[in-house]
């Protein structure tokens, strides 16, 4: 076995590897609460009677049939457009 075969070995330059990661910092990512988004279920917004189709929620004047609005205590309001229609007292009696 001879000295000179043997391969060379290069030493990195340790040095720089070290700087570069005192340089990595954390950035503070806002920790996301738990809630997600569900799509609407717009299916549920039909009832099919027999022959008939039944609409649960009104359609958005606006937008069009496809578009719900939202049921809020005394209005119905659109998410798309911003339509809002105020609940009129009907004589229930
Ligand atoms: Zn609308």
């Amino acid at each position: 076995m001879s000295e000179d075969e043997k391969p060379r070995e290069e030493k990195p330059a340790e040095k720089a590897e070290e700087k570069a990661k005192e340089k990595t910092e954390k950035k503070g990512k806002k920790a996301r609460t738990g809630r997600k988004h569900e799509k609407t279920d717009t299916t549920k917004f039909y009832e099919v009677k027999g022959s008939e189709i039944l609409r649960k929620k009104k359609p958005c004047p606006r937008c069009g049939p496809g578009t719900w609005l939202a049921e809020h205590k005394a209005r119905f309001y659109c998410g798309r457009c911003g339509y809002t229609v105020f609940e009129k007292k009907e004589a229930k009696e």
